[in-house]
């Protein structure tokens, strides 16, 4: 139209970009040729930031870096902007008065029969008979066991709900003072094998489209029992968090033909930077827009879209390569409070070979604040370079 042409030749010379020399440009690009640029809007937005960035003084350390995957952004601040994170003064997950209280007999699932726990739906047993391993339900679940028959679904006005169905299980080791830091690599591939066993059984009940398989370590990372223990909990709905990564992951898929977090993998074991651990079937690395310091993935080597499909060399690979990540992540650390969790491909049915399933440890080394919880982004005080290359020499 007439009217806006007018406007634009006015306003248009008022919009002048900066010029950007080469050699201004910010050093640390996402990699490859176009592979890390964000696409779509984004690609755009990512532009005006670069050009802006190049206005910054000289010798700023803050970077934001851009997510693969997920499309999320990320803050790596340097010391210059923020007091540097101190490995040395990390408290450690568990007090020597909560361990007190919590000690011998105080325990609740040292004998989880004699404190009314819910009995056993799987257990693993030793060669004199004691158990080495058990799962039974959460005494408290977030989600109750249906009933049968279709999930009951309710309205309010434009609210919607239904109810809280699923599976909630806990999955429990022997020894009380062992976390799976601790344990002989061997037994944490019976863990493994455990979170299998059940999610073979629950994928098959009709109202469950995901299983979570997670650990809380202290009580920072929200547990409230000293005794080692993982969680199931088998749910009908799929997280955001999830549909975050099957969504990047399926459209890095079809626009480059290949699995986004093997071509992270390729690129991490030619930089060797981020790297932490190495065995034939896994890799253990700090993702390079790490959330917060020291956190750490912990994927197979090749491309793997069902977590349960594993068979029993990836899953012994794939426990020395847990017990490793968390090994190293205590000694750095001095037992810091941590949660890891599985991310895989839903059991919903639908096809996701574009998906790479993987485990992800998330170390307390910071707390959400105002800034966190109003947009999203993290602020990381440590590099993920520096992280690894400390993980890596314990
Ligand atoms: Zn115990
Ligand atoms: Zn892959
Ligand atoms: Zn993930």
């Amino acid at each position: 139209m007439e009217g806006d042409k007018i406007k634009i030749s006015i306003v248009k010379p008022k919009i002048t970009k900066p010029k950007v020399k080469s050699k201004d440009k910010p050093k640390i690009k996402p990699e490859g040729k176009s592979k890390g640029k964000p696409e779509g809007k984004s690609k755009k937005k990512v532009e005006n930031i670069s050009k802006r960035k190049s206005k910054k003084k000289i010798g700023s350390k803050s970077q934001l870096r851009h997510d693969l995957v997920s499309g999320d952004w990320v803050v790596i601040a340097g010391s210059r902007n923020r007091r540097p994170f101190d490995p040395g003064k990390f408290k450690p997950a568990w007090t020597e008065e909560e361990i007190e209280k919590q000690s011998g007999d105080k325990c609740l699932f040292c004998e989880p029969e004699k404190s009314g726990q819910k009995k056993d739906v799987l257990i693993y047993k030793t060669i004199d008979d004691d158990w080495s391993l058990r799962i039974f339900p959460n005494k408290y679940p977030a989600f109750e066991r249906p009933k049968g028959g279709p999930i009951a679904e309710y309205n309010e006005g434009p609210y919607y709900w239904m109810d809280s169905v699923g599976y909630h299980e806990l999955v429990v080791t022997r020894d009380h003072d062992e976390d799976l830091s601790e344990l002989d690599p061997l037994k944490v591939a019976e863990v493994l094998d455990a979170y299998q066993t059940r999610y073979l059984d629950l994928m098959t009940k009709k109202s469950i489209n995901y299983i979570n398989i997670f650990y809380n370590h202290g009580p920072a990372a929200g547990s409230s029992i000293y005794h080692p223990h993982s969680q199931l909990a088998a749910i009908p709905v799929i997280s955001p968090y999830i549909r975050l990564e099957l969504d990047g992951a399926e459209r890095y898929f079809r626009s480059k033909k290949n699995c986004v977090y093997c071509v992270m993998l390729e690129h991490e074991l030619e930089q060797k930077k981020r790297i932490v651990f190495q065995n034939d079937d896994f890799v253990v690395f700090c993702p390079f827009a790490s959330r917060s310091a020291f956190e750490m993935w912990v994927t197979p080597r090749e491309h793997r879209p069902y977590f349960e499909r594993s068979v029993d060399a990836e899953k012994v690979s794939g426990g020395e390569a847990l017990r490793e990540a968390l090994r190293r992540l205590n000694k750095v650390l001095g037992n810091p409070a941590y949660n890891f969790y599985l991310h895989t491909s839903p059991c919903d049915g639908k096809d996701y070979r574009y998906y790479h399933w993987h485990i992800e440890i998330l170390p307390k080394t910071s707390i959400w604040a105002g800034f966190e919880l109003s947009t999203g982004i993290e602020i990381s005080t440590m590099e993920p370079e520096e992280a690894a290359k400390r993980l890596r020499n314990v």
